[in-house]
């Protein structure tokens, strides 16, 4: 039996140093990464920023009657 090839490409599932999975197409399996767009500091602070902001439009509109 011969090999083929062309390796083959599937999804596969790669795990992240901070515990969440990620589905991505690639020739490899079982591959580990050590950041993901969960735990990545730009995203994580971005998040924060988005929910901080959410609150105070919240609070604003609490005060003014308006939610
Ligand atoms: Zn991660």
């Amino acid at each position: 039996m011969k090999e083929k090839i062309h390796p083959k490409y599937g999804i596969t599932t790669a795990k992240c140093a901070c515990g969440n999975e990620i589905e991505i197409g690639s020739t490899k399996e079982n591959i580990k990464v050590e950041i993901c767009s969960k735990c990545h500091p730009f995203y994580t602070g971005d998040t924060h920023r988005i929910v901080d902001t959410t609150g105070r439009v919240d609070r604003f509109k609490k005060k003014y009657g308006l939610a």
